[in-house]
């Protein structure tokens, strides 16, 4: 695979390679692992971004687990999220569960933190947050994110499960976009 690539008019070299990220979601499948033993948590893999990473984690776990589907959509088409967030949920009980949000980017925080809002609603026993990727520089509201992959600069990134533009979602490797 090459190092720079395109989507539509925008270019993208590589951030993470492969290798790379399988190593860490096998770290953090063994640390959820060991937090998690004995229960059974619910992974709540918010989609779509997150589905090639949530699939790669949980076949990594070890520990019993349940996974569920959840779509939280940022409105609009940049590039950044804008701070309005939809939430649609499956009708699953999550009255006294342990969920664990997976979910593939935290950037400004405004998903995340109106996704808690709704699955607090359903009183759960805990939650906690994994995401593959975090971008500390960008964040606007404070989050207590457990499970973080790779911390990465704020630039655009496709790949693993992220997009741009529907575009991007197979690549293999996590790539930045490049002016
Ligand atoms: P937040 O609400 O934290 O600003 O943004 C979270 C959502 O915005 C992610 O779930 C993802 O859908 C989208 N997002 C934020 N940054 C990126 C990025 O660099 N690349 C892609 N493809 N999506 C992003």
């Amino acid at each position: 695979m090459e190092d720079i690539i395109q989507i539509k008019e925008l270019s993208f070299k590589k951030l993470l390679s492969k290798e790379l990220i399988k190593k860490r979601v096998k770290e953090l499948a063994k640390r959820i692992d060991k937090d998690y033993c004995g229960k059974n948590p619910i992974l709540l893999l918010t989609l779509k971004g997150a589905i090639i990473f949530a699939a790669d984690l949980m076949r990594e776990m070890k520990i019993p687990t349940q996974i569920e589907t959840i779509i939280a959509k940022s409105y609009g088409m940049n590039l950044s999220s804008e701070g309005k967030v939809e939430v649609i949920e499956n009708p699953i009980n999550l009255n006294d569960k342990d969920i664990i949000i997976i979910e593939d980017i935290v950037d400004t925080g405004y998903t995340m933190q109106s996704l808690i809002k709704r699955l607090e609603s359903f009183n759960p026993s805990s939650i906690e947050i994994c995401t593959l990727l975090f971008k500390p520089k960008n964040i606007v509201v404070p989050l207590q994110i457990k499970y973080i992959g790779f911390e990465i600069e704020p630039l655009f990134v496709v790949g693993y499960g992220l997009d741009y533009a529907e575009e991007g979602r197979n690549l293999r490797e996590i790539y930045i976009k490049v002016d």
